[in-house]
């Protein structure tokens, strides 16, 4: 059995979707699940809804609905021409749901509930959309609702596998299906005990592909990407970038963490534990060879650069002078975990703790005035945070960035991080 992931760029376009069929249909005599996300960007325009909806701009909601429409309509008249053809009748059912969810006003729900309850139609239109596709050029398939399998707690935006249940509805209702038949499938979202939508977190559908393989004990999982594979380097930002032919689990493992934004950090674990191989291919040279992430490849020889714009750098100091040890640093984190604002790098000296985090946190602010009750708080934006991975004896800053302070820097085993800043 095999597990595919298709992300939003690979089927952006009505052109797109069709080159997927084209993969698709190459593996024909296959077990094989597939999942999709939500076409090109429109899981942002779907923030974009969300956002319109908490803060009750009528006119903007109906301008975003009408953009979803027009995307989705278009993609699908250009794949399915006859007006008559049941993906309409899908789409229009979609379309609705969505419209009177987004019509309604929720008193007790919190702004991440209703988040999850909206940005899940991205992957439901996507995958109507290439499934009824795929039933039209004669390749048989079933679509199916994840939020059936994927069960989660109730951490909106976030939510937690619970893998026992998902394990056993996945081997007891799902599989049997998928050795029948193809399956496609939505990535990122799932379900929590009450029957709401949850999602898995932002460029979550490469975890969900790992889910499913996981419980389906596949025998590996492909994620077709628009990249050769994963590379040492953004090609976009180093020229000399090269394509990494084998990583093993626990390289990839730090690769994720570090934000090779390749691979979705949460994947590569459930995958480790039960030996499935994972191969991140392109789908626009089909028949390279991608990248191979396994038990047996050998360690890296090459030096890994991975960068993080749009950071900003947290330095909190205490106000009384009292070291930040064990009670200062607790009372620091609570805070960060309270207001759910993730750390990418930290360091402590005697007064004063360094976080930097992405910009976009959104309660970072909420965060900084809390904390400045009890600490004094100076936050530094527009900062780059470079990972060097893997580096040789003596590490040498890219060109790029040599013209830039190092704001903090830190080596912990085989990474160095560098928070950097233009100089003004
Ligand atoms: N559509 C979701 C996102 O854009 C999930 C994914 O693409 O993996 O974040
Ligand atoms: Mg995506």
């Amino acid at each position: 059995m095999k597990v595919f992931k298709f992300g939003g760029a690979s089927v952006k376009d009505a052109e797109a979707v069709r080159n997927v069929g084209r993969i698709i249909a190459r593996f024909s005599g296959e077990k094989l699940l597939v999942v999709i996300s939500a076409m090109g960007k429109s899981t942002n325009k779907l923030e974009d809804l969300v956002d319109a909806f908490w803060k009750n701009d009528e006119a903007k909601k109906r301008n975003i609905i009408a953009d979803l429409k027009d995307f989705h309509y278009k993609i699908a008249n250009d794949l399915i021409s006859d007006q008559k053809h049941h993906i309409y009748s899908n789409l229009e059912d979609l379309f609705m749901e969505l419209e009177c969810l987004v019509e309604k006003r929720y008193p007790n729900a919190a702004y991440d509930e209703i988040y999850d309850g909206v940005i899940c139609y991205g992957e439901l239109l996507s995958t109507k959309i290439v499934s009824d596709y795929l039933s039209s050029v004669d390749t048989k398939n079933k679509w199916v609702d994840a939020r059936n399998f994927i069960q989660t707690d109730s951490n909106f935006r976030e939510g937690r596998v619970k893998w026992s249940e998902t394990e056993d509805t996945i081997k007891r209702i799902l599989k049997p299906y998928i050795d029948r038949n193809m399956v496609i499938s939505q990535g990122f979202i799932g379900r929590d005990e009450h029957n709401n939508t949850t999602t898995l977190g932002r460029e979550g559908s490469d975890y969900t592909a790992a889910i499913f393989a996981y419980c389906l004990e596949a025998n590996d999982v492909t994620i077709w990407k628009d990249v050769a594979g994963v590379m040492n380097a953004d090609p976009k930002k180093f020229d000399k970038a090269v394509k990494l032919d084998a990583i093993n689990y626990n390289q990839a493992i730090e690769l994720a963490y570090y934000g090779a934004s390749v691979i979705h950090p949460k994947t590569i674990q459930p995958l480790k534990s039960k030996n499935i191989q994972l191969y991140v291919n392109s789908f626009i040279n089909i028949d390279d060879k991608g990248t191979v992430v396994n038990n047996d490849a050998p360690a890296l020889s090459n030096e890994c650069y991975i960068v993080k714009d749009q950071q900003t750098l947290l330095s909190i100091s205490t106000k009384n002078y009292s070291f930040i040890a064990e009670d200062n640093l607790s009372r620091i984190f609570e805070h960060f975990a309270k207001h759910k604002v993730r750390i990418n790098v930290m360091q402590n000296s005697a007064i004063s703790f360094s976080a930097c985090c992405d910009t976009k946190e959104t309660k970072i602010d909420e965060l900084c005035a809390a904390l400045s009750s009890e600490y004094s708080v100076e936050q530094e934006s527009n900062c780059t945070l470079l990972t060097i991975y893997n580096a040789k004896n003596e590490i040498e800053m890219p060109a790029q960035f040599s013209e830039q302070t190092a704001l903090l820097k830190q080596v912990l085993g085989a990474a160095t991080q560098v928070v950097l800043k233009a100089k003004a």
